[in-house]
């Protein structure tokens, strides 16, 4: 099968790699470099332009947010042939997925959202959970093509569904990171040595994604890498509290999430790590975690 892969990001690079170990990949990438060493490493085809994505028989997007996917569709809607399959791997935003679903449906395109979750070293290992939505039939041609990325790939339901679920429960992830930051934070403040706080919440009923794998590097061993962009986790959460908004939901929680992660955002950039919230979280108390960097 003819894949055209669009968007060879921290998430793209790697998936791509994978569909190309079985399939005829064309990738097209804003920085072309990244596209011409994509092809040096895979195999993988490159287009001649973007139009040239259009005569493949599935695209795959993967791109920061609902608006990058926009502006391609809008350049490319022009080329597509009908009966495409368009699986959009991007987190984005499910009123703008079923808007632009509208969009590609007259040309005879079908969209699936099919949002990822399991980080760069699940996109690397081909580990993701990937959460669809869209029809029964395309759910099915995309879970065909994505199993060569995932091991979990679930239809959640129709059109914009993969992307409510998915900007949902980054926000549970990220409520969970600052909840945790704050109560470690007050544990070292009451002289509870770090290590053996973890070790506790972990062996009980505080224990999470956060507590067992996020902070512990960070705040035991003093590193803080980039494995996801706090401009893409802020992204997420933000969309979560507007889907809430809009159903009138009563929220606090996750309205404070979101305005916690904004604030945090915009002290440490868009370039930062989301787990480096916990340095805003002790900042927020006139102090630093032991190794903690300035930024
Ligand atoms: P990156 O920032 O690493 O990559 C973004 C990609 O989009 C790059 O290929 C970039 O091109 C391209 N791009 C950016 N702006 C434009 C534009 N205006 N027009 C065309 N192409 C553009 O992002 P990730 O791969 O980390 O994330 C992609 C999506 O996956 C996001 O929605 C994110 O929330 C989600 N996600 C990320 C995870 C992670 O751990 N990183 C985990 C799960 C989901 P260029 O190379 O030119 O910059």
């Amino acid at each position: 099968m003819r894949i055209a892969f669009i968007g060879l990001g921290a998430m793209g690079y790697p998936m791509a790699g994978h569909l190309a170990k079985q399939h005829e990949v064309v990738v097209w990438n804003r920085t072309s470099e990244k596209a011409e060493r994509h092809s040096r490493e895979h195999g993988t085809l490159l287009a001649a332009d973007l139009a040239a994505c259009a005569d493949a028989e599935v695209i795959i997007t993967m791109l920061p947010t609902s608006k990058e996917v926009d502006e391609i569709v809008d350049r490319l809607l022009p080329h597509v042939k009908e009966g495409t399959l368009w699986i959009d791997a991007t987190s984005g935003d499910p009123n703008m997925s079923r808007e632009t679903a509208r969009r590609l449906a007259s040309k005879g395109v079908e969209l699936v959202d099919a949002p990822v979750t399991g980080a760069v070293v699940g996109a690397t290992n081909a580990t993701l959970t990937i959460m669809i939505g869209g029809s029964e039939k395309s759910f099915s041609q995309a879970r065909e093509i994505l199993q060569l990325c995932g091991k979990t790939i679930i239809h959640v339901g129709p059109i914009g569904a993969g992307h409510a679920i998915k900007v949902l429960t980054n926000s549970i992830m990220g409520a969970t990171l600052w909840i945790t930051s704050e109560c470690l934070l007050v544990a070292k403040q009451y002289g509870i040595d770090l290590k053996t706080a973890l070790a506790v919440t972990n062996a009980g009923s505080g224990r999470s994604n956060a507590s067992e794998n996020l902070l512990p590097m960070r705040l035991l061993d003093h590193k803080w890498p980039l494995i996801f962009k706090l401009a893409h986790h802020d992204k997420d959460i933000r969309i979560a509290a507007s889907i809430a908004h809009q159903q009138h939901a009563s929220t606090p929680m996750l309205a404070l999430t979101q305005q916690l992660f904004t604030a945090s955002l915009n002290q440490l950039g868009a370039q930062a790590d989301y787990v480096e919230v916990a340095k805003i979280v002790a900042r927020m108390n006139a102090t630093e975690w032991d190794g903690q960097s300035s930024s």
